[in-house]
């Protein structure tokens, strides 16, 4: 039996003003500790300085949270975004994302999802939610047109993500859509995912930190309430003008049938696959690896709410919880992490893997990581099995690489250390397994060798979330137009698309559904949804885009990060990439100088802190006197060069 915690709450009153259009909403603050709930306005400055979604969430946290915040206590807060453009006829702008404090990197961290759940927080008014506190036993949230309701979520607590979104249709109604955790989340697995849907917002723990407000879901059912742009003819227009783009767009048929996994031959040629925790760059066996390969076993299409390119795939599965079912999946992030990566190139245990992940409710990369990690750590004779509760980790064996994974879900034994994520679990083994921990700033290294993509090295060095693939990712180091093997010049080149990439993200335009726009068709389109001048020209959101990726610096440096932090594993600066085609025996030689040209490019001091004057420029009068506080009481972190390892 479903009762409200505090039922007098759902107070949900009409807020007054609102901003141009209805595209931009409202904010809804949470906080579970007080079993309290508010509306507020988010300020126009704001949404014309940072649009929405990632911007919006970096300024809030920015302004709300205080330094030094455990990720895992109560203090941390928990953002879920939806973009401006969500929710509307446009392809493949449906997705929304989760902000808060990595509870692997002490970083600010966002994380990006598709599923139904963003474009129902639109539905319901919201652009945004702040999840504060810690409810004192297991809740979750559900929102409907009564308001919104604080429920005891002990029945629900244990469950996969596929049974408790059953359960929360059964309670509220077969329209409810909802984001929540598995097991994983509750056992403060670092690495647990939030759920949409078939789709994860994966990276980072944001699961963990959700887990660890023992919150179990937020579910949504209300009538469909579409936003409306400023310029409703001009909108509808350039929408016929993305689908005319995408229906003849080449990359959009190849994602549309293969997905991610065509990727796996592209890098496996150039050198740059993850194979044997990062030894190694690609694999003789790549044909079974092959987008062909994997297309031959999709059953069925699937995909975010509103994207004709729907590059997911049905697969089924042989193991685990989720035998004789379907899941959508794998991507090429998760072929690498359960494939070459750790010894294998087999479809099937991929998938399965997969499966075992998403029933636990755990980021595939992560835990790909942390297995190979245990796999070279066992091989080298550091750990035996005895040490690993009695698993044989030799690279490639199935059977103990799967329990070991089961493990990890479950926080038993030897994968709870696992479970710490794979820079907690070297610091408590210590000596060598610390150089053979594979993560910058804690965040679990993504399927692309550093080593043979310098300006890619540079990005995951330097990104503001640890080791992502999509802080920045330099098409130009794949289509040819960049040499990949050149590190010179690359500074400008990754300041250039991280920015990029914080505007994409604010819109939110999914990286594989968008293809074809540009800066002119994004400023176009957020002119005739809002109506505001400020995002009037490429320059404008350009500058935005630089705004985020400032304030999410500063963040950082608040937290006690600096150049020191922008680094890459040893064995990337040191140990020659072996079996790599054209990347054999690269290294990352000159960091230090990639990062001189980085912070030059984006007017940051020699020790990655960015410049008062710049920030000046970019309209953050709050950083302004952050920093020169900082830098005037010396508050800023340890002076000096990159560290070791
Ligand atoms: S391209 Fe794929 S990930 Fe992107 S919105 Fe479409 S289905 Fe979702």
């Amino acid at each position: 039996m479903l009762s409200p915690v505090n039922p007098e709450s759902c107070n949900l009153t009409p807020i007054s003003g609102r901003p141009m259009s209805t595209l931009i909403a409202k904010l809804l603050r949470i906080n579970l500790t007080d079993t309290f709930f508010s509306e507020e306005k988010i300020p126009d400055r704001q949404i014309k300085r940072f649009i929405s979604a990632r911007g919006l969430g970096a300024i809030y946290l920015f302004d709300e949270q205080a330094p030094a915040v455990d990720p895992l206590s109560p203090d941390n807060k928990l953002l879920l975004l939806v973009g401006a453009l969500g929710g509307t006829g446009l392809q493949g702008f449906s997705k929304w994302m989760v902000m808060s404090k990595s509870p692997l990197t002490g970083t600010i961290f966002r994380s990006v999802t598709g599923g139904n759940f963003g474009v129902w927080m639109k539905h319901a008014g919201y652009d945004l939610m702040i999840v504060e506190g810690k409810a004192a036993a297991p809740t979750y949230i559900h929102i409907d047109e009564g308001g919104v309701q604080f429920l005891d979520a002990t029945g629900l607590w244990g469950l996969d993500y596929r049974r408790l979104q059953a359960q929360l249709k059964e309670n509220h109604g077969q329209r409810t859509e909802s984001a929540c955790i598995g097991p994983a989340g509750e056992n403060i697995v670092r690495y647990a995912v939030i759920h949409s849907g078939e789709r994860t917002a994966s990276r980072g723990g944001m699961g963990t930190v959700m887990g660890s407000k023992n919150l179990k879901a937020v579910s949504i059912n209300v009538p469909i309430k579409k936003p409306s742009p400023f310029d409703p003819a001009s909108f509808k227009e350039l929408i016929k003008t993305q689908v005319d783009i995408l229906k003849e767009h080449p990359r959009k048929q190849t994602m549309a049938t293969l997905g991610t996994p065509y990727i796996t031959k592209i890098v496996n040629m150039m050198g740059i696959l993850p194979t044997k925790n990062y030894q190694e760059g690609s694999i003789p066996t790549i044909e079974d690896l092959s987008g062909d390969r994997f297309f031959e076993l999709k059953k069925a299409r699937a995909g975010c709410y509103n994207c004709m390119t729907r590059c997911g795939g049905m697969r089924d599965v042989t193991l685990g919880p989720f035998k004789d079912s379907r899941i959508d999946g794998p991507e090429y992030e998760t072929i690498f992490a359960f494939g070459p990566l750790i010894g294998l190139s087999d479809r099937q245990f991929i998938i399965d893997a997969n499966a075992l992940c998403d029933a636990y409710g755990m980021d595939t990369i992560s835990t790909g990581v942390c297995v190979a990690f245990a796999c070279e750590l066992f091989a080298r004779g550091i750990i035996s099995s005895e040490d690993a509760d009695g698993l044989n980790l030799t690279w490639g064996n199935k059977e103990g690489l799967f329990s070991l994974i089961e493990k990890i879900g479950k926080s038993q034994g030897f994968g709870r250390l696992l479970g710490e994520g794979v820079k907690r679990a070297a610091e408590q083994l210590g000596g060598d397994a610390l150089v053979l921990a594979m993560h910058i700033k804690g965040l679990e290294l993504p399927g692309y060798e550093p080593r043979g993509v310098k300006g890619y090295a540079l990005s995951m060095a330097t990104s503001n979330i640890g080791g992502s693939h999509m802080y920045g990712r330099p098409r130009e180091e794949f289509s040819g137009q960049a040499d990949p093997l050149v590190e010179s010049g690359k500074g400008e080149m990754i300041a250039r698309v991280q920015k990029e990439q914080a505007l994409e993200d604010s819109l939110i335009a999914c990286t594989f559904g968008n293809t074809g726009l540009d800066l002119t068709m994004y400023t176009r389109l957020l002119l005739a949804a809002t109506g505001i001048d400020e995002f009037g020209s490429a320059e404008k959101l350009v500058n935005i885009g630089e705004r985020i990726v400032s304030i999410e610096r500063c963040f950082n440096i608040r937290e006690g990060f600096e150049r020191k932090d922008d680094m890459l594993p040893l064995r990337m600066r040191r140990e020659p990439l072996q079996e790599a085609g054209p990347a054999t025996d690269q290294t990352i030689a000159n960091l230090e100088h990639l990062l001189d040209e980085y912070y030059q490019a984006l007017g940051y001091t020699d020790r990655g802190i960015p410049g008062i004057e710049r920030l000046q420029k970019l309209d953050l009068p709050e950083a302004v006197e952050d920093i020169k506080t900082r830098m005037s009481t010396g508050a800023a972190v340890s002076p000096g060069r990159s560290g070791e390892p």
